[in-house]
């Protein structure tokens, strides 16, 4: 039976940061700043593919306060909820997502963007969609405050889990 989720992540820009967004850096005058890499567009998918499986939010799976999460690659926390979906004897049907960021241009990355989540999720990257829109210079996106990401996942579960996996 195909479950959905739902995903959204939104990282406040500041100087002295890295921009990475899908695993990918981006050479931009700001970053995202957060506990992790601060990667919204893979905490959106994580999130997504955990609310599919009906599991807690990446927010309390990798809590800000955990000191082993400082800095770390938030390909980790993506990596967590596809295995969690395996244990489950489910399987990732496909992933879409949509980046919202004033500036920098998003659309030259999404190629390898979608690579690297297909790759952390083992998934062809055909069913993996990145797209990427501005916020038309309107609130905190518009002013460059913030990048947004939103994401959904469908997943693949049998309709009797094994309880005891
Ligand atoms: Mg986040």
């Amino acid at each position: 039976m195909v479950h959905v989720g739902i995903g959204y992540d939104v990282h406040g820009l500041v100087a002295g940061r890295r921009l990475v967004l899908g695993g990918v850096e981006i050479p931009h005058a700001k970053g995202l700043d957060g506990h992790s890499d601060a990667d919204a567009l893979l905490h959106a998918i994580t999130d997504a593919i955990l609310g599919a499986v009906g599991e807690v939010d990446i927010g309390h799976l990798f809590p800000n306060t955990d000191p082993a999460w400082k800095n770390a690659p938030s390909r980790i926390f993506l990596e967590e909820a596809a295995r969690r979906v395996k244990s489950r004897g489910g399987r990732i049907v496909n992933i879409d997502a949509t980046l919202i960021a004033e500036r920098p241009k998003i659309f030259p990355h999404l190629a390898a963007m979608k690579a690297h989540i297909a790759e952390a999720l083992g998934l062809p990257v055909t069913r993996v969609g990145v797209k990427a829109t501005t916020n038309e210079t309107l609130g905190f996106v518009g002013r460059e405050e913030g990048i947004a990401a939103m994401a959904v996942a469908s997943v693949d579960l049998p309709e009797n889990p094994n309880p005891e996996s």
